[in-house]
C-alpha cells in the first residue's frame, strides 16, 4: 500500500503460512463457555488480501494456460478483488482491464489509483448497462478476445474451489461452527463445499437483501451443500446496507481492535464479528461450541472512512 513502493508490492509474493489463527480471549465467550479463533488471511499480502486471493487464484492459473494476454473483471470505486486481481495480474505478467460501474469520477478513488499504479485499464460503463453483467459480458468478450473474464467478485465454480482451499489452512476439523462474511456468497459456497458433516457454516451478509430462501445469494449457495442444514445464513447485520454503516459498528470495531489487536474492514469483517458476537449472546451456540472466523481481508476499503473514524489505519 502507501508506504511500500510499487516495485517493492510487485516484487511481494503472496504468503499463506503468513494466515495464522489467532484465538480471541473474551469474557463473553468463557461466560458462554465458547471459543473462537479467527483465521487471518489478511495477513497473507499487503494488497492481494484475504478471500480474494483464494478466489482469483484457479481463474489465474486458467489465465495462463489459455495463454491469455490479461484478465477483465468487475469492480467499484472501492473493490478489494479489484485491487488484488490487478497486483495478481501484475505480478503474473498479465495485463489487466476493470470494469467500473458508472461514470468516471473526476477524482478517482485511492483504490482506483492503486490499480493503475499496477497497470489496470480502467473502463467506465454506465450505471444501465452494467446492472446486466451477464448481458455484457459476451459484448466485452467480443471486444477484448485475448482477455479472460472473471465475473463479478470471482463469483463462479473456480471462485468456489479455490474458496474451498481456505478451510485447508487450519486443522479445520477441530471446528464446529466456520463463519465468514457474505456478498456474492461465492466464498461461503466454499466453505460449505469444504465442510465436514458435523459442521455447521455461518454466512454474516453484509448487504440488505431479503431474508428470502429463494433470493440469488441463497440459490447461488445451495447447490454447493450436502444437506441444506450445512449452513445458515443471517440478514439482519447489514448495518443499512451494502458498505453502509453505524456509530454503533464502528465503535464495535475500534473496540474490537484495542481488546484483540484485531483489525477490521467496516464493509465485510467488522459485520461478521458483530454479528456473530450478537449470536453468541443470544444463546445461538450450543456450549461447547468452537468458532472459526474466516478474517477475509479488505481492510484497504477502509481508506473510503473519514481519517479518525477508526482508530487503527
Ligand atoms: C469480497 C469480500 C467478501 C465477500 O466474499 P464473497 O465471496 O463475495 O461472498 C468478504 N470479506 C471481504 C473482506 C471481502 O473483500
Amino acid at each position: 500500500m502507501k508506504t511500500m513502493s510499487v516495485n517493492k508490492v510487485i516484487a511481494q509474493p503472496v504468503d499463506i503460512k503468513k494466515a495464522v489463527v489467532q484465538p480471541v480471549n473474551d469474557d463473553l465467550l468463557h461466560r458462554k463457555n465458547a471459543a473462537m479463533d479467527i483465521l487471518r488471511l489478511d495477513l497473507i499480502h499487503p494488497v492481494i488480501s484475504g478471500n480474494k486471493w483464494f478466489k482469483l487464484k484457479y481463474h489465474l492459473q486458467e489465465a495462463l494456460q489459455q495463454n491469455k494476454k490479461g484478465i477483465l473483471t468487475f469492480g467499484g470505486a472501492w473493490s478489494n478483488h479489484l485491487v488484488a486481481t490487478a497486483l495478481a495480474c501484475a505480478q503474473n505478467n498479465l495485463a489487466s482491464i476493470g470494469i467500473i460501474r458508472g461514470e468516471r469520477p473526476f477524482t478517482l478513488s485511492a483504490t482506483l489509483q492503486e490499480v493503475q499504479e499496477y497497470a489496470m485499464q480502467l473502463q467506465f460503463i454506465s450505471r444501465a448497462e452494467y446492472s446486466n453483467e451477464a448481458a455484457i459480458i459476451p459484448v466485452l468478450q467480443e471486444k477484448y478476445p485475448d482477455y479472460y473474464i472473471v465475473p463479478q467478485g470471482g463469483q463462479s465454480l473456480l471462485g468456489v474451489l479455490g474458496a474451498a482451499d481456505i478451510a485447508a489452512l487450519t486443522q479445520i476439523e477441530s471446528y464446529s461452527h466456520i463463519c465468514c462474511a457474505t456478498g456474492t456468497g461465492t466464498m461461503l459456497a466454499g466453505l460449505v463445499h469444504a465442510a465436514l458433516p458435523h459442521q455447521q457454516v455461518i454466512g454474516i451478509c453484509s448487504l440488505k437483501i431479503p431474508d428470502d430462501e429463494n433470493n440469488s445469494l441463497n440459490s447461488f449457495v445451495k447447490p454447493y451443500a450436502a444437506n441444506p442444514k450445512q449452513y445458515t445464513i443471517f440478514y439482519d447485520y447489514h448495518f443499512g446496507g451494502y458498505a453502509r454503516k453505524t456509530d454503533e459498528l464502528v465503535r464495535f470495531m475500534n473496540n474490537i481492535y484495542q481488546q484483540h489487536e484485531l483489525p477490521t474492514d467496516f464493509v465485510y469483517t467488522g459485520k461478521l464479528l458483530f454479528g456473530v458476537m450478537h449470536l453468541v449472546q443470544n444463546n445461538y451456540f450450543q456450549p461447547g461450541s468452537r468458532m472459526l472466523l474466516v478474517h477475509s481481508g479488505g481492510l484497504q476499503g477502509n481508506r473510503s472512512l473519514p481519517a479518525g473514524t477508526l482508530t487503527y489505519l
